[in-house]
């Protein structure tokens, strides 16, 4: 299944667990927010990915499908 790292921009709160957790696929930007790359985690990572979700205090980070994921941009 392809799934795809998603951040609710309202709930984080910049802590950067997540860029230390997964860093081949989230780094900070200068206000330590996450930049998540787009596209589905590939196999190999998605056991990082997991972690870097379970990780976020604030419940702010998701694995979602990516079919899902463009239906919500769709009807955004
Ligand atoms: S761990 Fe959660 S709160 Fe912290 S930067 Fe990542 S998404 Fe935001």
């Amino acid at each position: 299944m392809n799934e795809t790292v998603r951040v609710n921009p309202i709930a984080c709160d910049a802590h950067g667990l997540c860029a230390e957790l997964f860093p081949e696929w989230i780094s900070l930007d200068d206000w330590g927010y996450p930049i998540v790359r787009p596209g589905p985690v590939p196999r190999e990572l998605k056991e990082h990915a997991r972690r870097a979700v379970d990780a976020c205090p604030v419940l702010a980070l998701r694995l979602v499908q990516a079919a899902k994921q463009s239906r919500a941009r769709v009807s955004e």
